[in-house]
């Protein structure tokens, strides 16, 4: 069995938030589907160590933010790669108390759906959560982030926890291999395993591209989690 194909299955990138109490939490996902039209039915698959898998449990409301092709590393890696235990993901933010209760996400987010849920599939790891929807609306007409594009585009990566996990290295070409040689050094973060690339830059994060790791100011951190520029090692 080739394990690879699985990989090549599409994917958005989402937001899921629910609530506990008057406790809110969201994570992204990239696991969320339509399931039926009538009623319209949705369905996302959480890992069950997860904050937001206990917040939808608890309440059995939640909410999905599909997320636009420019959403900044950054605010992927605060819902992606940071725990609701330790900081409160939603400080900041533009979101909204949706019709449940639950938060909606709305930054970055090109439409919105709320759910109650209806079912729920244990899976081992992960339960799929099964929601009729009672609200939803779109609110930009931009381009919607794929989960490829994530990781091709945008170097992004998959937390461990995510219902889709693999560990993929990256192909790389033999002359891609030698041009690195030559070029300026890669960095990789060792808490999430970024890799800051010179010839790309950190744009969203105010690095343009060109610039040599060593010249980045040392406020810089990393766009994924936020981790110190000295968290980083030599690749
Ligand atoms: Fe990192």
């Amino acid at each position: 069995m080739n394990i690879k194909a699985l990989q090549k299955i599409g994917y958005g990138v989402y937001v899921v938030s629910s609530r506990k109490g008057d406790k809110f939490n969201g994570q992204i996902a990239n696991t969320v589907f339509q399931v039926t039209s009538q009623p319209p039915t949705i369905a996302v698959s959480i890992n069950r160590n997860n904050l937001t898998w206990e917040y939808i449990k608890d309440s059995r409301v939640f909410s999905v933010s599909v997320l636009c092709e420019d959403t900044p590393l950054t605010f992927i890696g605060r819902f992606g790669f940071k725990s609701g235990r330790d900081t409160d993901k939603f400080q900041g933010l533009d979101y909204k108390i949706g019709e449940t209760g639950a938060p909606v996400v709305l930054d970055n987010a090109v439409s919105y759906l709320e759910a109650r849920v209806k079912q729920e599939v244990d899976v081992g790891t992960h339960t799929i959560f099964i929601g009729e929807v009672v609200d939803a609306d779109t609110l930009a007409e931009k381009a919607c982030l794929t989960y490829d594009y994530y990781h091709q585009i945008k170097g992004g990566l998959t937390p461990k926890a995510a219902a889709t996990y693999a560990e993929v290295k990256p192909i790389v070409k033999a002359e891609e291999k030698q041009e690195a040689k030559s070029a300026m050094a890669k960095y990789r973060c060792t808490v999430c395993g970024y890799i800051y690339e010179p010839e790309k830059g950190d744009p969203d994060g105010g690095i343009s591209p060109g610039t040599p790791f060593e010249k980045i100011p040392d406020s810089w951190v990393c766009p994924v989690c936020g981790a110190a520029k000295t968290d980083f090692e030599k690749e």
